[in-house]
């Protein structure tokens, strides 16, 4: 098990290198390597998919849904740059694996589903194996989760039309959002956003990604 997790961390690396020019990042954060060595990927995917559970791309999670590749859940967590005392909010948490992941790298996870059956299984997946701070619920992401505003980090694993207005607003100065941008099977691009110390946006264009559609109202 250790050695497939160990090959599936040389793979991502391997991808890291190939996309650097485009990514600006040419070095997988330790921190993030050592977050993807300690989740066990295959306690996060449907029993028949068991064999694949430590290859480098996504898989079917039922309701047609996906748990995202590994490649695209490291590059987006190190996009993040978390620190420990962080909070974040994640929108779709599908399987939980990307929110385990995070859960290594900050204090605190708030993550939103809106499929509730899936939530239910993150949720008693999060419980069985131990990560108590993560905070899962169902509904509608487009919202943020206001109570537990303003966070540090936001992450979107489902493609928005545009980024929701109420995400940039829950987003802390300093902080920083990861976000797939585009239609569905068309052009998406995963969007970096980053709020400064004075509240000023700048916005950049990471890699052409393809994602889940974001479901729900989302009025454009
Ligand atoms: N982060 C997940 C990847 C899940 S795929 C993982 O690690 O497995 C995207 C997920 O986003 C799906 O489960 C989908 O149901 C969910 N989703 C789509 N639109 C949403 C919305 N408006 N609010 C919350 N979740 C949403």
């Amino acid at each position: 098990m250790k050695k497939k997790i160990q090959h599936l961390l040389d793979e991502i690396e391997s991808e890291y290198n190939y996309t650097r020019r485009m990514t600006g990042k040419d070095r997988l954060d330790p921190k993030v390597k050592a977050a993807l060595l300690a989740i066990p990927r295959d306690k996060f995917v449907p029993k028949t998919y068991l064999d694949s559970a430590f290859y480098n791309g996504p898989l079917p999670i039922g309701h047609g849904q996906t748990i995202s590749q590994p490649y695209i859940v490291a590059l987006m967590t190190d996009l993040l740059e978390l620190e420990k005392d962080d909070t974040v909010l994640e929108i779709g948490t599908g399987s939980g694996y990307q929110a385990a992941i995070l859960s290594q790298l900050c204090k605190q996870v708030y993550t939103i589903e809106y499929v509730p059956a899936l939530a239910d299984m993150a949720k008693t997946r999060f419980e069985k194996l131990g990560y108590d701070n993560i905070e899962c619920k169902a509904g509608n992401g487009y919202d943020g989760w206001p109570e537990h505003a303003p966070f540090d980090g936001i992450i979107v694993t489902a493609a928005a039309t545009h980024i929701p207005e109420a995400l940039i607003e829950q987003l802390k100065p300093g902080g920083r959002m990861v976000i797939p941008v585009g239609q569905q099977y068309l052009s998406q691009e995963l969007t970096l956003v980053e709020k400064d110390e004075d509240g000023e946006l700048s916005i950049r264009d990471i890699l052409g990604v393809a994602f889940v559609p974001f479901q729900g109202e989302h009025p454009v």
